[in-house]
């Protein structure tokens, strides 16, 4: 026998936080929604772990410091500064809202499952077999199981075992990071892949006093995303800050010594980088695997409508894992960031808790990312004619994507809110544009005029 709920969300990560508290704001009762979390601490905000997560103790050490030596008052500027833990970033706080810690939880009647991973699903019978063999029953399922990171043993690679190699998805791979990075201060880190992971990770290196080299096959960083010109922006910048990139070439193999750990890398083009640590980051698959067979999936996730529902109509999917329709580009989308994910999760529950009162998710694509001291935000689709604008030799700066003669997205580096607010507003209502250089002279007067 096992434990019977009304509601059950599998995954306990930012989708599975934000679900929760939106149950709790349409009333659910308590001892009707549990959370099933493989990790084994509350939801929290993923994001912080490239960021927050891996600043430098000595920041609070220093901060400390000078007040003990100097008897001066607390420097409360370096002490924000200081490496975030938990539980100061579980959710809900990353948008605002209330920070849901375990006894938040308790509070509110939620049954959380932690360290304990669901291993088997049947929908037809609505039930859950957790890997302490229980088995949970519910009437309505939300699938909030996230993403895995690629392994390199899945392009063909061996090493990722060796206790210096790290990958960044949860905490227990933080805690790793932090620590190999604590054991390199001073020395070579090379960083293989470049997306968001090898992006933030490699800033948060620089920041450790850790010499970095990023590696990746394309010929700019953020290739799904950035131009050329944006990129370049950004890898001037890191340039400046000693960053090392090798392009156009990836991973052939490590050198270890004799205790196992990797000592150089050796690239396809024939460069050998000695090293002390390597951060991997060349992206992820969604977790899909208890549900193949049993629901529709579209694009490596879980099919889903416009209510967040899947081919069983009692399954809904959320977050990483669900490919949803974006209403504004007309097409199915899966989208791996964290704004959709607390939306998508909002929505759901919206859908489940009032479907009357509730219309078809209509989603504009946010992405953003925060390195150094430089912050951006994309809107939208990157597809079609661009226009850059503003000052790339300065701090602000942006582009623009014009398909079929409307604005799709809007990228902009160094931003106010408000302009922020203006590129997302002119982004969602895809104004007509007719003359791209004019827009290019406006700039972002185009966006603030919308
Ligand atoms: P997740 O947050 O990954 O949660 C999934 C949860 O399900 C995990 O706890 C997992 O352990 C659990 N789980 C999976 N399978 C099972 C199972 N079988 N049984 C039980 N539990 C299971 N996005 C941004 O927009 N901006 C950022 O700055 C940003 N920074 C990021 C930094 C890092 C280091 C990472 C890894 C991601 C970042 N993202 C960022 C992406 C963002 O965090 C994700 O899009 C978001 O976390 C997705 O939420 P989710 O709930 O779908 O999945
Ligand atoms: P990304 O998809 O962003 O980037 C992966 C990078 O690795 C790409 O440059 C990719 O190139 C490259 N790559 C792929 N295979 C190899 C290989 N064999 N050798 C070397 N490079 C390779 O994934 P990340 O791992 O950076 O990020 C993981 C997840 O975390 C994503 O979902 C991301 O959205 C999320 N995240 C988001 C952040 C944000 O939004 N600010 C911050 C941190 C993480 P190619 O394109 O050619 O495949």
């Amino acid at each position: 026998m096992g434990r019977a709920f009304v509601y059950v969300i599998v995954g306990g990560g930012v989708a599975a936080g934000y679900a929760a508290l939106e149950f709790t704001k349409r009333g659910v009762p308590p001892g009707e929604l549990c959370i099933i979390s493989e990790e084994p601490v509350a939801p929290y905000e993923r994001p912080a772990l490239s960021k927050g997560y891996l600043l430098p103790e000595d920041l609070i050490k220093c901060s400390f410091d000078s007040v003990i030596e100097n008897k001066t008052k607390i420097n409360y500027q370096k002490l924000e500064n200081a490496p975030a833990r938990l539980p100061s970033f579980h959710t809900c706080v990353g948008a605002n809202q209330e920070r849901l810690t375990p006894k938040w939880y308790n509070e509110h009647g939620i049954e959380l499952v932690l360290g304990t991973r669901v291993k088997s699903a049947d929908v037809r019978r609505k039930t859950l077999v957790t890997a302490t063999g229980e088995t949970i029953s519910y009437k309505i399922l939300i699938i909030a199981t996230g993403a895995r990171a690629l392994k390199l043993e899945e392009f063909g690679l061996s090493g990722s075992d060796a206790e210096n190699v790290c990958y960044l998805r949860d905490l227990a791979d933080a805690n790793r990071l932090v620590n190999v990075m604590k054991s390199c201060s001073g020395g070579n880190a090379v960083v293989i892949g470049g997306g968001y992971i090898g992006m933030e990770c490699a800033a948060s290196l620089v920041i450790n006093k850790i010499n970095v080299t990023m590696v990746f096959p394309e010929a700019h960083c953020m290739a799904r995303l950035f131009t050329p010109k944006i990129a370049s922006y950004y890898e001037e910048y890191y340039k400046s800050k000693g960053v090392k990139f090798v392009k156009g070439t990836v991973l052939l193999s490590f050198d270890m010594d004799s205790n196992g750990k990797v000592v150089a890398v050796n690239l396809r083009d024939g460069n050998r980088l000695p090293t002390d640590m390597v951060v991997v980051g060349i992206g992820i698959r969604p977790n899909t695997s208890l549900f193949e067979g049993q629901l529709t999936l579209e694009k490596g996730g879980i099919k889903v409508t416009g209510r967040l529902q899947s081919s069983n109509s009692s399954v809904y999917a959320v977050g990483d894992v669900a490919a949803f329709p974006l209403k504004l580009l007309g097409e199915t989308r899966r989208l791996e960031h964290v704004d959709s994910a607390r939306k998508s999760a909002k929505h759901a529950v919206a859908a489940i808790m009032e479907p009357d009162k509730t219309d078809e998710f209509d989603y504009l694509p946010f992405f953003y990312s925060r390195v150094f001291t430089l912050s951006w935000q994309f809107y939208g689709d990157n597809v079609g004619e661009v226009v850059h604008y503003g000052n790339f030799s300065g701090t602000t700066f942006g582009a623009y994507w014009v398909n079929k003669g409307r604005l799709v997205g809007s990228f902009l580096e160094g931003g106010t809110k408000e302009e922020y607010e203006a590129i997302a507003k002119a982004t969602r209502l895809q104004p007509v544009v007719e003359d791209l250089a004019e827009l290019e002279t406006q700039g972002l007067g185009f966006a603030l005029a919308v």
